[in-house]
């Protein structure tokens, strides 16, 4: 889809907004093609932030709905794209109200935050069992498969992909030994991910530690890797080996702190002795470094910069191997690894109280690359990817990064909703049956009429449900429905011959609700459905006939399906989204009122 983002009017540039948001929205969503109008550079994108930055619109509503987006996508990845979904859809279907908009924007404020406070409640909460592999398992994936790049996988790929992020997400939030573990860096920054040209999905694979790819520029070569394959590091007691970790250069510099014993000395002397007694006089300094790290019991020397050949040919000699030039993004995951303290200046003492450790370090061939993997007390752990393309790189990066955050976040609070649009269907239905109940007394608070009351929930319902329905792009082919018992959200194909032969499995779309042919339970269920609605029109009963076909030959009801086959949503996201929903349409319909 390409979009030329400009335009002078606001419903249509609001519409516009919604349409390349929902394009990248949910599992089955596609990236999205943006062409600013002032340029011709065009950014291939699922990633609701790059959107947001992208729609740099002159539109005051637009601008203020962007940049309020903008943050919120930092904090909340996963709720985004539904905070800035229903947001529009609240101020699209209000807007088409002939209702004062002071009044619009209280009843807002009143039904959502109903709907918020309802939504944290039984039967809509489902504590997440971090008891239950198979049940973690469907969380990893629902959360993977709530990403257009999802798309990229099959079932099998993506339920491997998800096992493999669910590992290294437990091996680093869980600890086997707490005692031992005294990393600084959050969960999110223990686990590293790297795309690998050669291999094909099923070989995404998990490596306990820190992966250090070989490289000249990071001080290793093929030969250095393979002699630490085979090299037998000195042990402490504990059978750790011992690592020091220097963030300056050991190249002998003077700017990195060495002392220039033979400023006089060369003064007075030819320039070539000179030169030769100030390198003599490094050798010599650098040589008492090594000397005095080898007698701390050091195993192996990490550096984030150069070191002296002088002082790599001492240690290595005394079986001390050196990795060098690891540079600024490794130094950090490796103090931590290892929970040295860092050697910043050659002044300091240096003393086994700096020094980190690991339990292991090996050397790992993938595809036609080597790694050194490094095992340290405090647990880390990289993920190799299959290299999709080059535009989806960063993203699918994002994606784990994203999808980690959430995991973390449920840690502190395990209480999810529904997925697949379910919780969002369900809510809907809550309104209008909270609207059937609308009283004087109400009203007369809220200082509205029941009319305005009842146009404004209508209009929050139908915004719920269209956010349920964009879920679903293939609208040409299937149809959206909510049944009048569960309230849960279905999809179907168009075609009637398919609806009288459901099979009894059939789920809704988080897997919760399923036909099933119960004896005796069929007379006490008698679902009737409704479409969700699409992007025109109210939603509608689909027609008698379509309704009795779906009833012939089976009943409606709670199946004990496998926990793996539910999908769910994040509490704390979905109530944010909504919380900012709430906000953002009240305030701009409140201050904006003009514009409409
Ligand atoms: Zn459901």
């Amino acid at each position: 889809m390409l979009k030329h983002v400009a335009g002078p009017d606001t419903q249509k540039e609001l519409k516009e907004f919604r349409d390349v948001l929902a394009t990248c929205y949910g599992p089955h969503g596609r990236v999205a093609l943006l062409q600013p109008v002032a340029s011709g550079h065009v950014t291939i994108t699922s990633q609701s932030g790059k959107v947001f930055q992208l729609l740099d619109s002159l539109n005051p509503v637009l601008r203020i709905l962007t940049g309020s987006l903008s943050t919120y996508s930092q904090r909340h990845k996963d709720a985004a794209k539904l905070a800035s979904l229903l947001t529009t859809n609240i101020i699209l279907n209000c807007f088409a109200l002939d209702c004062p908009r002071r009044q619009i924007s209280d009843i807002i404020d009143h039904i959502l935050t109903e709907c918020i406070e309802r939504v944290r409640t039984p039967p809509y909460v489902i504590t997440c069992d971090w008891s239950s592999v198979s049940h973690l398992m469907s969380v990893t994936r629902t959360l993977l498969s709530s990403h257009s790049l999802s798309s990229c996988f099959n079932n099998e790929e993506l339920n491997h992909f998800s096992s493999v992020l669910l590992q290294a997400f437990l091996h680093v939030a869980v600890p086997s030994n707490s005692k031992d573990d005294h990393g600084s860096l959050s969960i999110q920054n223990k686990i590293h991910v790297y795309l690998i040209n050669e291999i094909q999905c099923p070989c995404t694979k998990l490596y306990h530690g820190l992966l250090i790819e070989e490289m000249l520029s990071i001080g290793f070569d093929r030969e250095m890797t393979l002699s630490l394959a085979h090299h037998d590091f000195r042990r402490d007691k504990n059978g750790h080996i011992s690592v020091a970790v220097f963030k300056i250069s050991l190249a002998g510099d003077e700017d990195d702190g060495f002392k220039n014993k033979t400023s006089f000395e060369a003064s007075i002397s030819s320039q070539v002795s000179a030169s030769r007694m100030i390198a003599d006089a490094k050798k010599e300094e650098l040589l008492e470094l090594g000397a005095t790290l080898f007698n701390s019991g050091v195993g192996l020397v990490l550096c984030q910069k150069c070191v002296h050949h002088s002082l790599r040919e001492y240690l290595e000699g005394k079986g001390v191997p050196i990795i060098e030039r690891l540079g600024l993004p490794y130094i950090d995951p490796v103090i931590d690894l290892t929970g040295a303290v860092v050697i910043n200046s050659l002044s300091a003492t240096i003393s086994p109280q700096l020094f980190g450790h690991l339990k292991s370090v090996t050397v790992q061939v993938i595809g036609d690359k080597q790694f050194i993997l490094l095992e340290g007390p405090s647990p880390h752990a990289t993920i190799i990817l299959p290299f999709l393309l080059e535009i989806v790189g960063e993203e699918l990066k994002s994606v784990v990064k994203s999808t980690i955050n959430i995991l973390e976040d449920l840690l502190y609070n395990p209480q999810l909703v529904s997925g697949g649009g379910c919780v969002l269907t369900q809510l809907a239905s809550f309104i209008t049956k909270q609207a059937e109940c609308v009283d004087d007394e109400l009203c007369g608070r809220l200082m509205s009429s029941i009319n305005t009351y009842l146009a404004v929930s209508n209009a929050l319902s139908t915004s719920l449900k269209q956010c349920a329905a964009a879920l679903y792009h293939n609208k040409r082919d299937s149809v959206t429905l909510t049944d009048s018992l569960f309230n849960h959200c279905w999809s179907f194909p168009h075609s009637h011959s398919s609806y009288t032969h459901f099979d009894a499995s059939r789920t809704c779309s988080c897997g919760r609700v399923s036909f099933a042919s119960i004896e005796g339970e069929q007379s006490a269920v008698v679902p009737l459905w409704s479409t969700v609605n699409s992007w025109k029109g109210l939603p509608t009963l689909i027609p008698e006939t379509l309704e009795q076909s779906l009833l012939t030959d089976s009943t409606l009801c709670y199946s004990k399906i496998s926990p793996s086959l539910f999908l769910s949503d994040s509490l704390s996201g979905t109530a944010s989204a909504i919380t900012f929903a709430k906000d953002l349409s009240t305030l701009i319909i409140r201050t904006h009122s003009t514009l409409f």
